[in-house]
């Protein structure tokens, strides 16, 4: 019985290890609804957070593989979550993507200052999202 239960325990373990998780940080239900089920759709283990703040809390908890990061969010806006995410050890060098739907001049100097990996403006392409993401995910999964 025991034995039986290890083994039910190590498939469980494989099975998460080969599915990255990926958080969303994004205030518009819309874009929430969109990227969620694609990302899961694409086997992605998908969380979600509302503000920076929250980003911050999920991030810390779970250590994602790779973090998409809205810009425009309440109550912590994205640049500065990025800005706090970046002095976190645990979550310095964990791969961030910048999403904003104000294509605005030096919006992505901004974000790569701040320490974003890459910026897209919206909306964005499902299949250009993905494909970053999994170059992401290898080269971390490659990298341990
Ligand atoms: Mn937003």
């Amino acid at each position: 019985m025991y034995a039986k239960q290890t083994n039910q325990t190590m498939a469980a373990t494989v099975a998460t290890a080969s599915k990255a998780t990926v958080l969303l940080a994004e205030d518009n239900e819309d874009n929430v609804i969109t990227l969620a089920d694609y990302l899961t759709f694409k086997q992605f283990h998908v969380l979600v957070a509302r503000t920076g703040r929250q980003c911050l809390h999920i991030a810390a908890a779970s250590r994602p593989d790779v973090i998409l990061m809205d810009i425009q969010m309440p109550e912590m806006d994205g640049l500065a979550a990025i800005t706090e995410l970046r002095h976190m050890p645990e979550l310095g060098d964990t791969p961030i993507v910048a999403l904003t739907a104000l294509a605005m001049v030096g919006d992505r100097e901004r974000c790569l200052a701040a320490g974003a990996n890459a910026y897209l403006s919206k909306p964005v392409s499902l299949r250009e999202l993905v494909s970053l993401i999994e170059g992401y995910v290898s080269r971390r999964q490659s990298a341990s």
